[in-house]
């Protein structure tokens, strides 16, 4: 038996990195999934990997930070496969900041927005689906950064650590109704994002140190580890 089949699964950010690993492994155990990414081409390809699994599979090309695309995501879902059992809110940014006197009240909004209001209008939409099933897992990916963070990731920080304060008002409001409202909080995994970064940082040399840090096995995991 499959650990995921019959259930229907909704995956944000499945075109790249931790999202796509998890489309996959939900895939591979038996789940219905939709899935919601900005990036269309890449999150098509995601979604022919999935479809060669057997699964069944939707997506929605559309901004997690706006009501429309969760709207267009959920109806999709419910519609399509009946319901909605499992969420997996990943879809997140991290931006190359800067100390708190130089973020700009744009880049602060963007960053809160993506990476926490977007599953705040996720779970507003959700639960109620989950309710009329008798209950349903949300899996919030938060971050080491809400727990270590470095100079510089001053929004970054701060939404992920605001997702651990929303994952546990869900989780204690909605538990006895059969809902598990979890965080996972990753350490350094090899994704674009990360590639990025060292990009940024002038090289995978400069973000070493910093993994380090955090992260004793001194290097990055994969997705599949995650
Ligand atoms: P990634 O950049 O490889 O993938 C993120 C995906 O989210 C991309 O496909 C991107 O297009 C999508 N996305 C971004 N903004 C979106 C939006 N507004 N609407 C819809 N889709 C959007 O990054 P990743 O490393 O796989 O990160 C996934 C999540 O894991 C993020 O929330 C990130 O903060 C978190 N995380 C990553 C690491 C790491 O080391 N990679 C560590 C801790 C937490």
């Amino acid at each position: 038996m499959r650990r995921l089949e019959g259930k229907i699964a909704v995956v944000t950010g499945a075109a790249s990195g931790i999202g796509r690993g998890t489309a996959l492994l939900f895939a591979e155990e038996g789940a219905k999934l939709t899935l919601i990414d900005l990036q269309a081409e890449k999150l098509e390809e995601t979604a022919a990997e999935v479809r060669k699994l057997g699964a069944e599979c939707r997506t929605v090309c559309g901004d997690v930070s706006k009501p429309e695309t969760i709207e267009e995501a959920v109806s999709l879902t419910v519609r399509e496969f009946g319901g909605v059992d499992v969420v997996f809110n990943n879809a997140g940014i991290m931006p190359s900041e800067k100390i708190i006197v130089d973020v700009t009240d744009d880049e602060w909004d963007r960053v809160l927005d993506v990476n926490l209001k977007s599953m705040f209008l996720m779970c507003r939409r959700v639960i109620p689906e989950m309710l009329k099933r008798g209950g349903g897992s949300i899996i919030n990916t938060s971050s080491v950064m809400a727990h270590l963070t470095e100079p510089g990731y001053t929004a970054y920080t701060a939404s992920k650590a605001g997702i651990l304060g929303l994952t546990r008002e869900i989780a204690v409001t909605y538990a006895e109704q059969g809902i598990r409202c979890n965080a996972i909080a990753p350490g350094w995994v090899d994704t674009e994002m990360n590639r990025r970064l060292a990009a940024d940082l002038g090289g995978m040399d400069k973000l070493y140190p910093i993994i380090k840090k955090q992260q004793p096995l001194g290097r990055m995991i994969s997705t599949r580890d995650c």
